[in-house]
């Protein structure tokens, strides 16, 4: 079939028209009563049931070092758990803690680490300079930037490219101002985008000079092998880059099993030098005597080998690779050719990023939520929730059932539909 014209460049008769059939499309879709959320990042049940395994292990108590993991201690994780994870994340096994459930609460403390004592590399906590400013690629992870906001740390974006940060920017802005502190990166699959860092991305920034002496990369790599093809991107090794350059402590390695055992039950990994990681542990040390190590043992015996998590990798894409194409489906069949709405079609990670016409993206949201679909509120990619060109939305197709994915997207693009033609008439 033909695809239709531009919307923007039709006649204006044309416009109207499309806007009334586009109006009588959204009135029908009001008048369906759905129910249906694309907001939650989160693995839906069939995905769980994977890891079903786990509620029945381990068996027995004890590591491979004899260590009766019921007990305290053991502060740096279970070393078989973190040799099986350094293997996947391109680490040694004693630049990398396992810890508890949620990197997220790594990230927080390595943030409030570094504003109370400073790191390894630091003139003083970060807490006692005037401003301390972190570089936020975006469209990017909303908790980043209300933990940010959080500690009072100053933001300054960067646009996320298909090839990572626009590395350009972020190190003319390194350069230039000491109180630029560090940056977020998720650099295999972004949250939203899917975009991967290239290796020739991850050597700039591992190189490149900063005004800053102990400037941090937060390398945020939850989706480092949640690939949704085989053609599996390999994340660049920040942590040896960083020493290369000379700059051995820049990077502080985030990474969980959320997305791939249980979102509320699974282990979470710090990885960095050696000495960063120590210097973790340090801090850690003031509130902890030792992580679940139970848990973790748990996970070793489930997984067995590096290769047993790739394996088990491969059944989550099974369930949720054909979610992702369905967007793609309906969106390039509803909005294809009327250039009012572009959106990336991601090799792995949990989300699609959908860009509208500028300063339709909330008016999208509100449609939608009126016909009982729940998109993530406008602006959340963004520091502040302030989308500048309010255009991005963020789907999350992994949770819905496969029907509830067709029967959302369908609304999604009959909300675009209206919104486009309401900014084009006006
Ligand atoms: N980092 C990113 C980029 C995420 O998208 C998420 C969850 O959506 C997290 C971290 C949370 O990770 P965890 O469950 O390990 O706290």
């Amino acid at each position: 079939t033909d695809q239709p014209r531009p919307l923007a460049e039709r006649p204006a008769e044309e416009v109207d028209a499309f806007l009334a059939t586009a109006q009588e499309s959204y009135d029908a879709l009001r008048s369906a009563g759905l129910t249906l959320d694309l907001t939650r990042g989160k693995p839906a049940p069939a995905q769980l049931d994977l890891s079903a395994r786990l509620l029945d292990l381990p068996e027995g108590h004890t590591s491979r070092d004899g260590v009766d993991t019921r007990n305290y201690g053991g502060l740096e994780g279970l070393p078989e758990l973190r040799e099986m994870f350094a293997e996947l994340l391109g680490l040694e096994p004693d630049q990398l803690v396992a810890g508890g459930n949620a990197s997220l609460v790594m990230m927080r403390e390595v943030l409030v680490n570094l504003v109370l004592h400073g790191g390894v590399d630091s003139e003083r906590p970060w807490g006692q300079e005037e401003k301390v400013t972190f570089i936020c690629p975006v469209p990017g992870y909303d908790r980043h930037f209300t933990l940010l906001d959080w500690l009072g740390i100053e933001t300054v974006t960067v646009e996320m490219h298909e090839d990572g940060p626009d590395v350009e920017e972020v190190a003319r802005l390194a350069a230039a101002d000491p109180s630029i502190k560090g940056m977020w990166l998720v650099p295999t699959y972004a949250n939203p985008t899917g975009s991967v860092v290239t290796q020739e991305v991850a050597e700039r920034l591992a190189s490149m000079p900063t005004a800053a002496p102990d400037f941090k990369i937060f390398w945020d790599n939850a989706y480092a092998l949640h690939h949704l093809t085989t053609a599996e991107a390999k994340s660049a090794d920040i942590v040896s880059l960083a020493s290369a350059a000379g700059h051995p402590h820049r990077p502080v390695v985030f990474a969980s099993t959320s997305k791939i055992t249980f979102a509320g039950a699974g282990v979470a990994f710090l990885g960095g030098s050696v000495e960063t990681v120590r210097w973790y542990l340090a801090h850690l040390g003031k509130g902890s005597i030792g992580p679940d190590k139970v848990n973790h043992l748990r996970h070793v015996q489930f997984f067995g080998t590096a290769q047993g998590v790739r394996n088990h990798m491969a059944r989550h894409r099974e369930i949720i690779a054909p979610k992702f194409a369905e967007v793609d489906r309906v969106l390039e069949e509803r909005l294809g050719g009327l250039e009012v709405a572009s959106w990336t079609r991601p090799a792995g990670g949990y989300f699609v990023s959908l860009d509208v016409l500028d300063g339709t993206a909330s008016r999208v949201i509100a449609l939608a939520k009126q016909a009982g679909v729940a998109l993530t509120p406008a602006g959340s990619a963004f520091p502040g929730s302030h989308d500048p060109r309010d255009r991005n939305i963020r789907l999350a197709p992994t949770f819905p059932q496969p029907a509830e994915v067709t029967a959302a997207m369908e609304a999604v693009a009959t909300c675009v539909r209206l919104a486009a033609a309401e900014k084009l008439v006006a």
